[in-house]
């Protein structure tokens, strides 16, 4: 055999070996995903859901049992880091998660892939901006309730998490925002378009997406804008991070009002926030 064959063989043994631990480790990591969905949900675990996560209190029960999975997994796969004189304990990992999972109920593979930190400040934190205009690059420093780096960590206020939680009808909750900007740089990108289930939804999610912010912001300059903050009107990935806020907590209001937008991130995220408060309004008033 000459070296020209030997390197050949090298190489092919190589790649072989790179492909088999790859499917190895995708193998491992299913396996260890679905122990963790069947893994029994602590009590205690669901009284912080009850108390702290509004949300929660309106979930049908085959979605209970969805988000319990999703928690179990993501509190074994994520890592929790405490900023400043914060402690983390089961109420913040079971808070975070809880609301973060909420995205991902429809998700049978896996959640959140591509980053594993969340780092937690007590409150609002400043974080440090360059911008560039031409030649000047200006500096700022901003308080932050939330932020999103790209395949990078998550940062949350735990005062802005617990706010979020405890009221489900304001439109704002600070861990949907930045876990639905996760849910937008799957497809590497952060631009207001995540990664559709089919290749047949991507017409009609950037025909309506792009009518519905183009509406959006003229509403914002009229000062009309009613279901969803103006913050959505800063950029694409922010009106869509925004939406998704609205979607869950301001739901039959995005219904009624924005029905093409709430359609879309309806089959997107595999679900219909609206019917879980109709339901519950309707057995209170029973
Ligand atoms: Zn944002």
């Amino acid at each position: 055999m000459n070296l020209l064959a030997l390197y050949g063989l090298c190489i092919i043994g190589l790649v072989t070996a790179w492909l088999l631990g790859r499917r190895v480790r995708a193998w491992w990591k299913a396996r260890k995903r679905k122990a963790l969905y069947r893994k029994p949900f602590p009590e205690q675990w669901q009284h912080i859901l009850q108390q702290h996560f509004a949300l929660y209190r309106y979930l049908p029960e085959n979605l209970r049992q969805a988000l319990h999975a999703r928690i179990n997994y993501f509190i074994a796969s994520k890592k929790f880091v405490a900023r400043g004189s914060m402690l983390i304990d089961d109420k913040v990992r079971v808070n975070i998660a809880g609301q973060a999972c909420l995205l991902v109920l429809a998700e049978e593979g896996e959640i959140y892939p591509g980053f594993r930190t969340i780092m937690v400040y007590p409150d609002t934190f400043y974080s440090d901006t360059n911008q560039q205009d031409g030649a000047v690059v200006s500096h700022q420093r901003r308080h932050r309730a939330g932020e999103s780096w790209h395949r990078g960590p998550v940062i949350l206020s735990w005062g802005d998490v617990l706010r979020g939680g405890a009221n489900e009808d304001d439109g704002f909750n600070v861990v949907m925002h930045e876990f639905a900007h996760k849910l937008d740089e799957q497809n590497m990108a952060v631009n207001g378009q995540p990664l559709l289930r089919e290749h047949s939804h991507y017409g009609e999610w950037v025909r309506i997406l792009n009518s519905e912010y183009a509406a959006f912001l003229r509403r914002v300059e009229r000062r009309k804008n009613k279901v969803m903050d103006a913050y959505g009107a800063e950029s694409p990935p922010e009106f869509f991070a925004v939406a998704t806020e609205s979607f869950f907590e301001k739901s039959i209001a995005m219904r009624d009002r924005l029905p093409d937008l709430y359609a879309q991130l309806q089959r997107f995220y595999q679900l219909d926030p609206a019917s879980w408060q109709d339901t519950t309004e309707k057995s209170h008033s029973e």
